[in-house]
């Protein structure tokens, strides 16, 4: 039995992840269940996975949830320490992590999996955007095993070699093809998207996922993490990964070779599959997902992306250029604009505009430990705010 704890089970992977869990409860046990608030989601979750141990990061829902617990006489103790996500990541009953936080929030758990070895199907895709070297190296100095959750990347996985597995250089491969829906504004014009609206970025023509993610598709930056996220997975330069708009999120990425051929991983845009893949690697599960119907799909289509358009990808790849703690600076500017945006205090194009103020304003610095990484993210964050408050739009 395999025993797993789910860092963020309330949100949109993490409950697809347990909707996968419960078709094989023979194979998987639940051995804990996190989160932020939700405390209504947290507590029904408890109770039909019943793990040994929930916590809720909000001290109130923490709180709430150890009252709903008790009147449902519940088994699951639920913990009250602050460090008990890293504590749960790294506890020696815990076999997997499945990484689900969104945003920075996640990097320490993820960490703490990875010092200590765990197998970690990775979804934060922060994580690896914000400390790469440092993550990918603890990984490889506890001998943890890395898969990762992220359609694309996953997809990526599925096609390459199954004996040579993850971080390798060459092997035949010539670049890898990541595949980018285009998001809802894909073809809007430079001027509209001076006048989107958050109910407007929030409309993803293909997923249904969390917000933040839905915003960074609107802006294309979800492609730009994820260029880094798969620079550091893969072990390949930036310049071997070449991003392609295919609107019909069929077709979740591909991997061409020397030999010229290419391979691509197809299946219908619902994140059961890459989690379902991800848990049982390199065996495959049923996920509940059904296979593709081609006649009805008809068409699968291909456009280049516009830099112009969505600069925020364009920045992700600066950051990469720059290295040490541009990537750093990239993400955390980016989440504190998410979340002006989705307030109402800065226009979608100002999106970008804060994220390469940040970039140009916090001076390089080498990311020798965590420590730092949460510094550099501490620094943006305070240099994001004030530079909204000088530009808000509500004041
Ligand atoms: P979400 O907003 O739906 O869920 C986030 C989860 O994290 C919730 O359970 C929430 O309670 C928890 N959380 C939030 N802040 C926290 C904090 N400070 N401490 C502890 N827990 C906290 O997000 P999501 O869409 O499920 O995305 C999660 C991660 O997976 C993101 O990094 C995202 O980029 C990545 N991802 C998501 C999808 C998708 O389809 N949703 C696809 C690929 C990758
Ligand atoms: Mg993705």
């Amino acid at each position: 039995m395999e025993t797993i704890v789910i860092l963020g089970s309330t949100g949109s992977i993490g409950c697809n992840a347990l909707q996968v869990i419960k078709l094989h409860q023979d194979k998987y046990k639940v051995f804990a269940l996190t989160a932020n608030g939700n405390v209504d989601l947290l507590t029904e979750q408890c109770s039909e996975f019943e793990p040994q141990f929930a916590f809720a990061l909000n001290r109130e829902a923490n709180q709430q949830l150890k009252k709903n617990l008790l009147a449902l006489n519940s088994k699951t103790i639920v913990l009250d320490d602050e460090n008990s996500l890293d504590w749960l990541a790294s506890h020696k009953e815990t076999n997997t992590v499945i990484s689900a936080i969104v945003g920075a929030a996640g990097l320490k758990p993820t960490m703490a999996a990875a010092n200590s070895g765990k197998k970690i199907l990775l979804a934060n895709k922060e994580t690896l955007v914000m400390a790469g070297e440092l993550f990918v190296k603890a990984v490889k100095q506890s001998n943890a095993t890395l898969i990762p959750i992220d359609s694309e990347h996953n997809a990526i996985l599925q096609v390459l070699p199954q004996s040579k597995k993850l971080n390798y250089k060459s092997n035949g491969i010539r670049k890898i093809l990541l595949t980018a829906s285009g998001g809802p504004f894909r073809t809007s014009t430079k001027e509209e998207l001076k006048h989107v609206t958050p109910k407007e970025a929030l409309r993803h023509p293909n997923w249904i996922m969390g917000k933040k993610i839905t915003i960074d598709s609107a802006t294309m930056m979800n492609k730009g993490l994820e260029v880094i996220e798969a620079c550091w997975l893969f072990d390949i330069p930036a310049s071997d990964i070449e991003v392609v708009i295919h609107p019909q999120s069929i077709i979740h990425s591909l991997v061409e070779y020397v030999d010229g051929s290419t391979l691509a991983q197809l299946g219908n845009p619902d994140m059961r599959t890459p989690i379902a893949y991800a848990l049982s690697h390199p065996e495959r599960i049923e996920s509940g997902v059904l296979g593709l119907d081609l006649i009805k799909t008809k068409r699968l289509d291909f456009e280049a992306p516009d830099l112009d358009k969505f600069p925020c990808l364009g920045l992700a790849y600066k950051a990469l250029h720059i290295g040490n703690n541009a990537p750093t600076i990239l993400n955390a500017a980016n989440e504190v604009a998410v979340e002006a945006f989705l307030n109402e205090s800065i226009t979608f194009n100002q999106i970008a505009e804060l994220i390469e103020f940040c970039m140009d304003a916090v001076e390089p610095q080498i990311l020798d430990s965590i420590e730092t990484v949460l510094e550099v993210d501490s620094k943006t964050r305070h240099l994001a705010l004030s530079w909204i408050d000088c530009h808000n739009l509500t004041s």
